[in-house]
């Protein structure tokens, strides 16, 4: 299992410098369906490299996905920002002693107000669902994983994916939503995503896992 280290970072809102944790290099063994990745070892500590992914200023509660150091604020942004996490209603519950997905979610909230992508946020919710389920916290889960299938629906809506970004982000709305029990809207989407691969050989992966969750998806839809 890799070691996390601690990196001091200064928070591009609030200017508070702390040390944030940063993921050495780590193993893998595959992947979930999900595409969650599979760590040796214990699940907490695989949760904690997914956790690494993100940073959030423990003052401020600023979080993004991105390096602090490259960040840069506009004065007009800081303020936004500053509301938006102030009447945040998760936040302010957890704040003061914060859950394992807390970061994603701050780091959510930040990407909606600094209007990223929807396909980017939506991958923000997938990691945290991962980072629930290794932490066995399930309804959570299901929340952020039932806002993951909201932010890929808009991104294949508005954001004209294409490549393997389309297919996977098409098969992740079938996936998610047979995790979440919806095992006939899973199935559709499964189409969808299979109809986009046409004979790319590059995923072949993809089109196997594909068969294979449908196969699932349609026994569990019995
Ligand atoms: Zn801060």
């Amino acid at each position: 299992m890799g070691k996390v280290r601690r990196v001091y970072t200064r928070c591009p809102m609030c200017r508070y410098v702390f040390r944030a944790p940063r993921a050495g290099t780590y193993v893998t063994v595959g992947r979930e369906p999900d595409l969650c990745p599979k760590f040796p070892g214990r699940q907490v500590d695989g949760s904690r490299v997914i956790q690494s992914e993100v940073t959030m200023c423990p003052a401020c509660s600023f979080a993004a996905r991105e390096d602090f150091d490259g960040l840069d604020l506009s004065p007009t942004e800081r303020h936004g920002l500053e509301e938006r996490l102030k009447d945040d209603g998760l936040l302010r519950v957890f704040r003061a002693s914060p859950t394992p997905w807390l970061a994603f979610h701050a780091a959510e909230v930040c990407g909606q107000e600094r209007a990223a992508p929807s396909r980017g946020l939506g991958d923000l919710c997938l990691r945290a669902s991962w980072v629930c389920r290794k932490e066995k916290e399930h309804p959570f889960e299901s929340t952020f994983q039932l806002r993951a299938v909201r932010y890929f629906l808009r991104a294949l809506e508005e954001e004209g994916l294409h490549g393997r970004e389309l297919s996977v982000t098409t098969y992740l709305v079938g996936e998610l939503n047979r995790r979440l029990g919806n095992h006939r809207e899973a199935l559709n989407w499964y189409v969808n995503a299979g109809r986009t691969i046409e004979g790319d050989e590059s995923l072949a992966w993809l089109d196997r896992l594909i068969t294979q969750q449908s196969k699932l998806a349609k026994e569990q839809a019995a």
